[in-house]
């Protein structure tokens, strides 16, 4: 097999090709172009341009083997595709994703039985919902001033909409339903609204899903000093008198192992996989892996009671049609959830089959808690086995505390009472997905405002006490979450490579009318 050429000096390595590995490829590109940035991602290139959401992909045989590419060592394994499996109790994996082989759930824990993983480029984000809620009140990231400035950046990177959905004949019906029972002693900003959601319309009307080609742009694409390497698993990171000094590659094509040396390392593998190559590293600090938290969800779907029929028909091309769209009720600390209601075919989880007679009638509700944080939940890693990648094993330890248990008590009367205003039930009792279900991953490489052993990486995401290493990814969050978070760690991604970007010293313009100018440092 030919050996392919990997670059033996860079400026900048980035591990991974999700949403914030893009992110930071994007935001180098704009303000720091002379700097040469190297993408290396284990998974294989699905779809074009690379990193597009698989769902884009209008041939159903090429969008199915898009997602069975993605699997990692899962590739021909089962997913979840049916209503009757989603409630089976089987381990099963969403259409994209794998699940670990093992390690998932430690004896008498409750473990994460369903945590995945996706491996191509673009990452989750080539499968995901594209749900893009801003944090509020104790998700917020109280020792960050720039929070929303941040957060601005990240939705343009995305491309963010509140307008995807506004043909939808239902919305507002579902939302004016919804707020009558949820509204009240909410301020405006937590009140029942549309979902902003990282999509665009296409010129001939269909709906564009972002994914990490959107996040890279044409300021990547474009970029000379910017490659991609798919099927490219960074082994290791490279220590030099205590600065990272680049990475250990393995070409998974032909089996060689490389050398590239780079100024900055951005560890952007998602939340089990980035704190595993730092594990591998020898880069273990205290808080590695520790404050894992996962959205506990519960679902529900109801058939909306008087409603017109619809004179449009199912598309038959697989194009998403309008009904209901996407609404969204924020949390708050007083309800802590985060509640998702969506029309069927645009919701990630199969909870019923559409209603031929009323097609766009059924509507489904997700509600995510926020996790009582605790630090001996945590992904730890096996210093002897090893993954199907040949990385140390993860090991997941992971506990529900009262409080994790009668929030999910509350969760399901309050999905109930949110969907018996909507419409009638199909189940009149909610479901409680699998551990692992929500796919949002935090805290394993959280940041913090001071070294203080509670944290790995400081508010520009820099690993504390190895300058040069950054973090990227959910697993940066350092508060409970009930919010999609990859907004979140993509406005976190955005600080980091300014952050890197000024080290360089070569910012230029990063968007229309913003002139930044850093100071070289
Ligand atoms: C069905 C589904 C629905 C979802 N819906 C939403 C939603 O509505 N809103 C939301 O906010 N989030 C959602 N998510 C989650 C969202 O996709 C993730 O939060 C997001 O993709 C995380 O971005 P990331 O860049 O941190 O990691 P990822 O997207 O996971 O990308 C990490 C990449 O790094 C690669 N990698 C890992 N280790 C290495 C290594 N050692 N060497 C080389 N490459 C490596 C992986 O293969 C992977 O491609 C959903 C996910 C799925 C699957």
């Amino acid at each position: 097999m030919t050996e392919r050429s990997f670059p033996d000096d860079v400026d900048v390595v980035i591990v991974g090709s999700g949403p914030t590995g893009a992110a930071y490829a994007r935001i180098l590109s704009e303000r720091a172009p002379d700097a040469v940035v190297a993408m290396f991602e284990v998974g294989p290139t699905v779809s074009d341009p690379p990193g597009a959401h698989v769902k884009n992909i209008e041939d159903p045989a090429r969008r199915a083997a898009a997602q069975h590419a993605s699997q990692g060592p899962a590739a021909s394994a089962e997913t979840v595709s049916n209503p009757g499996a989603v409630k089976s109790g089987q381990r099963l994996a969403r259409a994209g994703t794998f699940l670990l082989e093992e390690g998932y759930q430690q004896p008498g824990e409750d473990g994460l039985p369903v945590a995945a993983m996706s491996s191509n480029v673009g990452g989750m984000a080539a499968h995901w919902t594209a749900a893009c809620p801003r944090p509020g009140g104790s998700e917020r990231i109280a020792f960050l001033p720039d929070l929303d400035e941040l957060l601005d950046e990240a939705e343009r990177l995305l491309g963010v909409t509140t307008h995807a959905f506004d043909g939808s004949p239902f919305g507002d019906l579902v939302r004016d339903r919804l707020a009558r029972a949820v509204d009240e002693g909410r301020i405006d900003a937590t009140r029942v609204q549309r979902m902003p959601l990282a999509v665009h319309r296409r010129g001939d009307g269909r709906l564009v899903w972002s994914g990490s080609d959107v996040v890279l742009g044409e300021a990547t694409r474009a970029n000379a000093n910017f490659t991609l390497h798919d099927e490219s698993l960074v082994t290791r990171v490279l220590l030099e008198d205590g600065q990272a000094s680049g990475v250990e590659v393995r070409d998974l094509r032909s089996g060689g192992t490389h050398i590239v040396r780079a100024r900055f390392v951005v560890a952007a593998g998602d939340a089990l996989r980035t704190p595993q190559l730092l594990w591998a590293s020898g880069i273990r600090p205290p808080a590695l892996g520790r404050y894992l938290n996962d959205q506990a969800q519960i679902v529900f779907a109801v058939r909306l009671r008087d409603v017109p029929p619809l004179d449009t028909d199912v598309p038959a091309d697989g194009t998403l049609a309008e009904y209901s769209g996407v609404s969204w009720v924020p949390f708050t600390d007083d309800v802590p959830f985060h509640g998702q209601v969506m029309q069927l075919d645009a919701s990630p989880v199969p909870l019923a089959v559409d209603d031929p007679v009323q097609p766009g009638s059924i509507v489904g509700l997700g509600l995510f808690c926020a996790k009582d944080l605790r630090r001996d939940d945590r992904v730890a890693f096996d210093d002897v086995a090893t993954d199907a990648y040949g990385m140390p094993a993860i090991r997941i330890h992971y506990r529900l505390t009262d409080t994790d248990q009668a929030v999910l008590a509350r969760g399901r009367e309050e999905i109930v009472r949110m969907g018996t205003a909507v419409g009638d039930p199909l189940d009149p009792r909610p479901f409680t997905m699998p551990l692992g279900a929500s796919l949002h991953y935090q805290g394993t490489t959280r940041m913090g405002g001071a070294d203080d052993g509670e944290s790995v990486c400081d508010p520009d995401s820099q690993v504390w006490a190895v300058p040069g290493l950054f973090v990227a990814g959910n697993g940066v969050i350092p508060t409970a979450t009930a919010c999609n978070p990859t907004l979140t760690s993509v406005a976190l991604a955005v600080r980091g490579a300014r952050r890197i970007a000024a080290e360089l010293g070569r910012a230029v313009t990063a968007s229309p009318g913003l002139a930044y100018v850093e100071k070289e440092l």
